[in-house]
């Protein structure tokens, strides 16, 4: 029997084992970069695979270099392991134990998912033309879990940089069930955040004149930000900037001396996303000083874009359709305006981040999206995501020796 074939009925013969461990997973949920029993779980299901393990100092991640054939090239699988502060409201029988904590973005089945492909191609790796790093990683969700472990080395697992790198994102709606999309060049924004503080000066209300109010200039500065998006940005390199908390004063007769808000950014380019850090800065200072006020306008750099490499992307569609069919992949139009660390990956080395629709029902258009209470993803999308992630590294490998000898 081809390979193919045989990784494909490996693959499904691991759907109940894979749902086994991603119940486990899924009833503990662990929030940020400290994620122990998580790690446990990872930790026991690498046992006896035969792979040289690592975990980290800074986090509890777990790097596994599989070892193939010697003097090849390396290619980097990536799952993203921690939960969300969201209480479960889904009402599976194997929801979170733990309150106020739920896998509600699908992190548990990408763990799941990569210690299944680690599984296949331990027992594929007389066949592998070179090593793959398995990159298990906590904090994705705003702690940059991948920059510490790109920091600690795990670009560098095997001994010499990655030649190119994957990673599969579930998905509660936005596609089909068992459907895999994913786009050449932009697929993801930048995420910043924009912290400002009004400084006025505090009075009674019935005497705006001998005060300075602070609530009135920081709400301006709201809609003043909305124009900066609008008159300042090409609307084919879009901009999003929503202020997601806005806080000022006691009483409705008290001025209070403060004015606070927080916004998050979003853009699509690195110089869209310079461009912000500068003029929303350089508005909201304008603004209050032409009300004789001062203000603390902070801007803090968090997720770069996510940009696919245009050949590598077009090497898992290609990949992918060849796998699943015509049906089983649809090349996505438009960008998504969320963020994810695995930019930091792309940005150093060359890959393809894809997502794979998980939907229980067919009603995947109206379905709670991920990070709802409600997010739900279907068990049976995963031996698919293990033999993508098996065959885009056997395949990488092959194509990535090939180049390398002629
Ligand atoms: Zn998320
Ligand atoms: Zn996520």
């Amino acid at each position: 029997m081809p390979l193919a074939d045989r990784l494909r009925d490996d693959a499904q013969e691991l759907a109940h084992d894979l749902a086994e461990i991603r119940h486990t997973i899924h009833q503990h949920p662990e929030i940020g970069l400290e994620l122990p029993v998580t790690q446990r779980t990872v930790l026991e299901h690498l046992d006896g695979l035969g792979l040289e393990i690592t975990t980290g100092t800074s986090l509890t991640s777990v790097t596994a270099v599989l070892r193939g054939k010697p003097g090849g090239p390396t290619v980097l699988l990536r799952g993203d392991m921690d939960a969300l502060p969201v209480t479960e409201g889904t009402g599976v029988e194997f929801a979170s134990k733990v309150h106020g904590a739920m896998h509600a973005c699908g992190h548990d089945l990408h763990t799941t998912m990569l210690l299944g492909a680690a599984r296949l191609l331990s027992a594929h790796r007389d066949e592998l033309d070179g090593d793959v790093v398995f990159m298990f990683q906590p904090g994705e969700e705003g702690w940059d879990g991948a920059g510490a472990m790109i920091a600690e080395g795990v670009l560098d697992a095997s001994g010499r940089r990655a030649d190119s790198a994957y990673g599969i994102h579930v998905s509660s709606g936005l596609l089909p069930r068992g459907v895999f999309t994913t786009r050449p060049g932009t697929l993801m924004a930048a995420s910043d955040g924009l912290h400002v503080t009004v400084r006025g000066e505090g009075g009674h209300g019935s005497t705006p004149h001998a005060a300075k109010d602070p609530v009135s200039v920081a709400a301006q500065l709201v809609g003043d930000l909305q124009t900066l998006v609008t008159r300042r940005f090409d609307v084919f390199d879009p901009a999003v900037v929503t202020v997601g908390y806005f806080h000022a004063g006691t009483r409705r007769n008290i001025i209070p001396d403060e004015a606070e808000f927080d916004a998050t950014v979003r853009t699509f380019s690195d110089e869209a996303r310079a461009r912000m850090a500068d003029e929303a800065v350089r508005l909201c200072e304008h603004v209050a000083a032409g009300y004789g006020m001062s203000v603390d306008a902070e801007y803090t750099a968090e997720y770069p874009v996510t940009v696919n490499d245009a050949a590598q992307a077009a090497f898992a569609a290609e990949v992918s359709r060849e796998l699943f069919g015509d049906d089983g992949y649809e090349p996505m139009e438009s960008p998504l305006t969320g963020a994810e660390d695995f930019s930091r990956v792309l940005a150093q080395v060359p890959g393809c981040y894809l997502f794979l629709g998980a939907c229980p029902t067919e009603e995947w258009a109206t379905a709670p999206s991920n990070h709802s209470p409600r997010a739900a993803f279907d068990d049976s999308v995963m031996p698919r995501g293990v033999l993508l992630h098996s065959e885009l590294a056997i395949r990488a490998l092959r194509r990535d020796r090939a180049a390398a000898a002629s």
